[in-house]
């Protein structure tokens, strides 16, 4: 309890002593409907204050930091609501440069460590990263992984590098080893716990996680290691994302409880244009698998076209069909 709070409290002590007094006097002392405190009543009107006064004493810079977080995350979920292919590269520019490169503010496994042993940082000097914490897991629970879709900048930077890179370089593993090999970054993301948990050693998270490029400092193993990654990623695309990452793996797990998934017609049985637009082998026949689904749009994009979307194709063609029966 915080001083403010002991002389708040020895203040209310004496407000209740002093009411309890007042009640044994003549009634004209007090009057009738006069209102009272409740402690919980002074104990918010503290809570206030405080809350109060730790705003006003925001300096300048953490005023921008906590704007600059809110207007990364609130410019992805907007491109996300529009399904704006143009909107997402914008964002993923704006992870790139902002989380990334200039704030180096990324979710990592170091925070899943955080939460395990219950060392959250101090909320008045880390507004931005609870923003960006809370704001993952509310939406990973409601849209899926949405995080890795958008706001991560390593997951921007590899599917923007996906853009650039001539297609015919890539290699696209066979169906079924990627159904094999999505579950190592879930076997990574456990023997990394487990290695904290037996150890309490957090610098692990240097070489299972290349987040750390963001702020150009590494040594000769974790420059080299990066290096193989990224090289590979020419070749296999969303490599690091769909088979090694921890953050990724737990997100996934989180993205079982899914409440907004995305719908599928019962065309999708047989059609497979969404599958063949996945670039995360995410769709698997009539199924979307919301472990592996980042919530990219692609596939929602076709959902929704009327020209290449069989649903609405094969909509367009029954009456057609109809009246040439009767
Ligand atoms: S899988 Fe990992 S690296 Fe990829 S976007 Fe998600 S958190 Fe980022
Ligand atoms: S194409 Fe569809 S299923 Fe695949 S990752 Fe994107 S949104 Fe998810």
């Amino acid at each position: 309890m915080t001083a403010a709070r002991i002389v708040g409290a020895f203040m209310m002590a004496g407000f209740l002593c002093a009411t309890a007094v007042a009640a044994e006097q003549p009634a004209q002392d007090v009057e009738a409907d006069q209102p009272t405190l409740s402690l919980e009543d002074l104990d918010a009107l503290l809570e206030e204050d405080a809350i109060e006064e730790s705003i006003a004493s925001l300096n300048s810079s953490e005023i921008a930091d906590i704007g600059g977080m809110a207007l990364v995350l609130a410019f992805a979920f907007f491109s996300f609501t529009r399904k704006s292919v143009v909107l997402k590269y914008v964002s993923f520019a704006a992870s790139i440069a902002y989380l990334g490169f200039y704030k180096s503010n990324l979710v990592s496994i170091v925070n899943i460590f955080a939460i395990l042993q219950g060392t959250l940082p101090d909320v008045r000097h880390s507004i931005p990263w609870y923003l960006l914490i809370g704001f993952t897991t509310v939406s990973t629970v409601l849209w899926g992984r949405l995080y890795c879709g958008r706001i991560c900048a390593f997951g921007a930077l590899t599917q923007a590098l996906d853009r650039i890179l001539p297609s015919r370089l890539r290699i696209e593993p066979p169906a079924w080893l990627d159904r094999r090999l999505v579950y190592l970054k879930y076997i990574i993301l456990g023997a990394v716990l487990l290695y904290f948990v037996a150890t309490g050693d957090f610098l692990i998270y240097r070489y299972v996680e290349p987040f750390w490029m963001f702020t150009l400092n590494g040594n000769t193993v974790m420059w080299t290691l990066l290096a193989i990654l990224l090289l590979a990623t020419v070749f296999i695309r969303n490599l690091y994302c769909r088979y090694f990452c921890s953050v990724g793996a737990a997100l996934g797990l989180i993205s079982n409880f899914t409440v907004f998934r995305i719908k599928r017609w019962g065309e999708c049985q047989t059609c497979q244009i969404c599958e063949t637009a996945c670039e995360w082998g995410a769709i698997d026949g009539p199924k979307i698998s919301v472990t592996e689904c980042v919530r990219c749009d692609d596939c929602e994009r076709l959902y929704h076209d009327q020209q290449k979307c069989v649903h609405w194709i094969v909509l367009r063609k029954k009456p057609l069909v109809q009246t040439a029966a009767s």
